[in-house]
């Protein structure tokens, strides 16, 4: 019904249907006899029963929707527009208006949303290096630089890499003077030295394939310290990359790595660039670029966020994409209890699942200097067993 309030405007049986499969699959909820709990209770939405020993278990406990206070199918309205509307996202003021609940409450929702993507994003990562290791087998090598690579690289996913900057800087951080300490791209997301220093805007390296996975990291700086581990953990040695001039550090690691050249001079005086600027021999950045433009139209839709959620924020577009990509049965197939491929019974012995406690306790993470700020400070207190309220001062 137009106008009336939101309880009256939405499906709640399907968004709350949505949302309970999504969480059978991704976070099935392992009984103490070893069954996974699957048996709906209806008349009690916070509990799944066990099938062979009818024991009661909780279905959000261990997953990002611990302790929610709001009802469920909320949630499933959230992950269902997210889903549906990729490449566009849901802010977090946009769930406040629509769904009528408090800005906090949205925010919080959204949170939960991105824990979520940052957690099964643990699972996209061994799919991606799968494809690539069957794609570019042991002995995979394109015809040396300069030649033209098109024949070798028509079906093949060729990785392509660039980086680009969020909510860029670029006033505040001259002064009124030329660039003077980081150049480029960095200096765009740094304050100038005389006013602070400190970083206001996000770097983003983004890799993907064509029509493919896509793989985006926040990054302090461009070196080749910085970007050559994101590089390594995720893409096998024989993939072939193609890249723009920034990455000339990368061929002694990828022997199947191609540049191209932005900037290469026309051989007639009359112009400065060459025609073949954008694509040199095949070899072509447009994947990136393209990826680059969607990302950023997306993440304009926040207006802003600091550097420390940017993680979060690109994870969650990374995810959603992934989704599109992979699907939602191939990663609860990924899942070790949910393909019953046999897990380990001591560290499961509650139903936690080992996803949740290897992201929670770092493992891998996503790089960056924000990344580290929040790994632990964000998901520790969301998994932790204990329900005390660490904000609050303690007295005595
Ligand atoms: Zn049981």
């Amino acid at each position: 019904m137009l106008g009336g309030s939101a309880a009256h405007s939405f499906n709640k049986q399907y968004y709350q249907a949505i949302f309970d499969d999504v969480l059978a699959r991704l976070y099935p909820t392992l009984c103490e006899c070893g069954s996974i709990c699957n048996r709906p209770m209806p008349s009690r939405p916070y509990t799944v029963r066990c099938p062979n020993c009818r024991k009661q278990n909780s279905k959000l406990s261990h997953t990002p929707f611990r302790n929610l206070r709001i009802p469920q199918w909320m949630a499933g309205y959230a992950l269902e527009e997210s889903v549906q509307r990729h490449p566009q996202v849901v802010t977090a003021s946009e769930l406040c208006r629509r769904l009528q609940i408090n800005y906090r409450t949205a925010l919080l929702l959204k949170r939960r949303i991105q824990l979520l993507a940052t957690e099964q994003l643990e699972k996209i990562y061994p799919l991606i290096r799968k494809e690539l290791a069957q794609a570019f087998p042991h002995d995979y090598r394109l015809p040396a630089n300069g030649t033209d690579v098109r024949e070798h690289t028509a079906t093949s996913p060729v990785v392509h890499a660039d980086t680009m900057a969020l909510f860029s800087a670029s006033q505040r951080a001259n002064k009124g003077r030329k660039r003077h300490k980081n150049r480029g791209l960095t200096a765009s997301i740094y304050m100038s030295e005389r006013l602070g220093g400190r970083q206001i805007g996000t770097l983003c390296h983004v890799m993907g394939t064509r029509k493919g996975w896509v793989l985006i990291d926040s990054i302090p700086d461009l070196k080749a310290n910085t970007v050559g581990p994101i590089i390594r953990k995720h893409i096998p040695r024989n993939a072939a990359i193609f890249t723009d001039e920034g990455y000339t550090w990368l061929y002694r690691i990828y022997p199947n790595h191609r540049m191209v050249n932005h900037s290469k001079k026309s051989g007639d005086r009359r112009f400065k660039y060459a025609a073949d600027r954008w694509c040199q021999n095949g070899v072509h950045n447009q994947v990136s670029e393209g990826l680059n433009g969607s990302l950023k139209k997306a993440m304009r839709c926040y207006g802003y966020f600091r550097p420390e959620y940017s993680t979060l924020y690109l994870n969650e577009w990374a995810f959603f994409k992934n989704l599109r990509y992979f699907g939602l049965e191939r990663l609860s197939q990924e899942n070790p209890i949910a393909a019953e491929k046999g897990f380990d019974k001591v560290k499961c012995a509650r139903g936690v699942i080992p996803s949740a406690r290897v992201s929670a306790f770092g493992g891998n993470d996503p790089g960056g200097v924000s990344a580290d700020g929040i790994t632990l400070l964000a998901l520790l207190p969301l998994h932790e067993p204990r329900r005390s309220r660490p904000h609050l001062p303690v007295f005595g």
